[in-house]
């Protein structure tokens, strides 16, 4: 058996959640007034009284404390894109005998004020008036973390300011959670569903990350910078032969995962897929679904806790959208559907779709929304990591389309045409061939996988946010933008005194006029991008340009009228998205200038010395020396290039770097920065090809992606 298997055999059941504060342990050691308060609290809103909070407070530290915690933390998400946390000891004052009594109040539970006030807000606070409050997401439940800090009682929290803006990204989730959930609720009523009282969307994000060698990635200055490499020339082999995705798993990645996965289900984390992506040291893990501002802190409980093993097994977890350039990048394909608190997926068209006229109607609103803001759907999915697989290298284009599916869109087909649907194709049977096989049912409807908005059975797939970002302003975009649909709606067919016709117009309607969204052909050829642009759909290449889209009129009309985010709100984060990407840009363009002048030219310059030497021996000698002159020549050429587009990125930059923060300044380092930083690795790349491997100062592409 190889040093990495680990041979203890796991019983999931045994310890799932046993880091969590779940609703069962409650249940044991409140009383139960209190926790039927809780549970109410949880389902229907409103507020723990301050007895019971602080009733719940003990419980929670009792079973913290039991597990060995020393501290506690309110856990936030602020517009970072991770997670922030600040530890306060559960010790007191020590008493007149000074003895310490841990404790922990209701107070503290509900309420912290981290100061906290070097996050960007995009100038929502200044620093004079600095006061955020983390408050308690009692829906999301408690946990433990544990690593070399000890163990630390996670209490999931919002972060706002004193004013009340939102300075994260769960606050408008959450709000968004509850649009939807009336809207949506508006809707069920109107076709007699009496019984459900809340609807909530369900997420299942699949992660895809790579792992590399940890010694290795220590020495490439530009992954530990930027996250990504800026140099490399590409490795002998690529993704060419599709020898990697859902290939087995090797040892040492192996391990990893099982260490990952025991970790992520200690904590509550329903770690359910695994296996190897397309570019070599791919990975990627989906969970179960789950309620989305759940799946929110899961998905970054997945991030932080990947990172964290990866450490452990000498391994580093790479979530950059682009770790290495000329092989697939990283996404997270977010999976999206709306479930009655009585169980009812909206999103399921049933075996007979046409006959569904509620789904038929959530489907035409659906598409609507998409439509109608397209470019809000984009803007949610920017990141700076991103840049380099939207429209750029590789798909999903920037473009938003719905993929329907062959079934749907037939469906669609006839009542747009007709006005009515009266069947629909089933997937039949297939065939293997095989008499020892047995035929299956096949699905109604293949797949897509260019699509950026595809219908999957029972659930929409958003697959355009980045790997490294937090799923939930992708979240909050779609829950809103669902229930403005809904409600548009949802005031037509209330006020209407004939309801089947007036849904029956309605989904006509709203299907003839945003049929354009639907598409099922190759999103990723030339020819989607002319007819999309045909079509009038936006096509937003960059973050940069998509951030705009967050404080148009219809934007801001749009999240004002559901309570998402206020005018104010919207600004600032349209202010944080230029801010976040120069910063960014800018730290890669050190990287590169850095490592050229501290690695690569002084590298060169050695290997340029020893074949001089090299070159004056052997003519010494009388030996042949054309072909070794040519070589030093060829990397005298390159070296000047090299150190030419390493002054002008630093002028570039420099320039860059002086205008003031917006978005001029991101215009600049996209348009002026990003193509000088090209320019230096060129140059660089191809000396890697002439330059003696073992003289060559850091991994090349070779040993980080073959290696692991
Ligand atoms: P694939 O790669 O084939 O698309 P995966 O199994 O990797 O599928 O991931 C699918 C994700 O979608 C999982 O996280 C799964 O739990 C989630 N999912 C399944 N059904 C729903 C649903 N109704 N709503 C939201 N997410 C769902
Ligand atoms: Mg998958």
């Amino acid at each position: 058996m190889s040093e990495n298997a680990v041979s203890e055999n796991v019983n999931i059941e045994e310890i799932f959640g046993s880091k969590v504060f779940t609703l069962g342990k409650m249940k044991e050691r409140l009383p139960e007034s209190v926790y039927e308060e809780i549970r109410n609290v949880m389902q229907h809103g409103g507020e723990l009284s301050r007895k019971s909070a602080d009733v719940v407070a003990g419980a929670m530290k009792d079973w913290a404390v039991e597990n060995g915690a020393t501290h506690f933390t309110h856990w936030f998400h602020p517009l970072t894109g991770i997670t922030a946390e600040k530890h306060d000891a559960f010790v007191t004052h020590p008493d007149n005998m000074g003895r310490m009594i841990m404790e922990f109040s209701g107070k503290e539970l509900i309420k912290g004020e981290p100061d906290a006030s070097s996050f960007p807000s995009g100038g929502l606070r200044a620093t004079f008036e600095a006061r955020g409050y983390t408050v308690w997401d009692i829906t999301s439940p408690a946990f433990l973390k544990e690593d070399a800090t000890g163990v630390i009682l996670c209490i999931p929290t919002a972060f706002c300011s004193y004013t009340g803006e939102a300075l994260d990204k769960k606050t408008p989730l959450l709000r968004s959670m509850e649009a939807v959930s009336e809207q949506a609720l508006r809707i069920v009523r109107l076709f007699g569903d009496t019984k459900a009282t809340k609807v909530t969307p369900s997420v299942g994000p699949e992660q895809e990350y790579f792992l590399v060698d940890r010694a290795k990635y220590l020495r490439r200055p530009d992954m530990v910078f930027a996250g990504r490499t800026l140099f490399g020339a590409p490795a002998y082999k690529g993704q060419e032969m599709d020898d990697h995705y859902f290939g087995a798993i090797r040892e040492r990645v192996g391990a990893f995962m099982k260490d990952l996965n025991l970790e992520l289900w200690k904590l509550g984390v329903t770690a359910k897929t695994q296996h190897n992506e397309v570019a070599p040291s791919q990975h990627e893990l989906a969970p179960i679904y789950e309620t989305a501002n759940i799946a929110v802190d899961h998905n970054q409980i997945i991030m932080e806790t990947m990172k964290k093993v990866a450490e452990r097994r000498g391994l580093h977890c790479l979530l950059n959208e682009k770790p290495y350039k000329g092989v697939n990048g990283s996404g997270k394909h977010n999976n999206w559907s709306l479930t009655t608190d009585t169980g009812v997926n909206l999103l399921d068209p049933g075996y007979t779709p046409e006959a569904n006229v509620q789904f038929l109607l959530v489907l035409a609103c659906i598409l609507k929304a998409v439509d109608e803001h397209a470019d809000l759907l984009r803007q949610s999915a920017g990141n700076v990591g991103n840049e380099h697989r939207l429209g750029a290298d590789e798909a999903p284009p920037a473009i938003i389309s719905v993929f329907l599916g062959e079934q749907l869109e037939d469906v669609v087909r006839q009542l747009i045409e007709t006005g009515a649907a009266d069947h629909s194709i089933h997937g039949g049977k297939l065939k293997t061939g095989v008499s020892t096989l047995s035929d299956i049912e096949k699905d109604a409807t293949d797949r897509n996988r260019t699509s950026p908005f595809a219908f999957t059975g029972n659930k929409f797939e958003f697959r355009m946010v980045g790997s490294s970002d937090s799923i939930a302003d992708a979240n909050t975009a779609i829950n809103t933008i669902v229930a403005e649909a809904f409600c548009d709606a949802a005031d037509v067919i209330e006020k209407s005194d004939n309801f089947e016709l007036a849904v029956h117009d309605l989904i006509k309607e709203y299907l003839t006029d945003h049929a354009r969204i639907i598409f099922s052909g190759d999103g990723y050829s030339e020819n989607w991008v002319k007819e999309a642009e045909k079509r009038g759909l936006p096509n937003i290449r960059s973050m940069v340009d998509a951030a705009s889209a967050l404080t148009t009129e219809k934007s801001v009309k749009l999240f004002e009228r559901f309570g998402i985010y206020t005018k104010v709100e919207l600004e600032s984060r349209e202010e944080i998205v230029y801010e976040t990407y120069s910063k960014s840009i800018n730290i890669e363009a050190n990287a590169m200038t850095g490592m050229a002048r501290k690695l690569y030219i002084p590298a060169v310059v050695r290997y340029e010395k020893t074949l001089a030497e090299t070159i004056n021996a052997v003519r010494e000698a009388g030996g042949d020396i054309s072909a070794m002159s040519e070589i030093l020549s060829e990397i005298g050429t390159e070296l000047s290039a090299v150190l030419k587009a390493t002054e002008e990125l630093e002028k570039i930059t420099a320039d860059a770097k002086a205008m003031p923060y917006g978005k001029d300044q991101s215009v600049c380092y996209r348009d002026k920065v990003v193509p000088a930083m090209a320019a230096l690795r060129a140059p660089v790349d191809k000396l890697e090809t002439l330059v003696d491997k073992r003289a060559w100062p850091v991994p090349t592409y070779e040993d980080l992606m073959f290696e692991v």
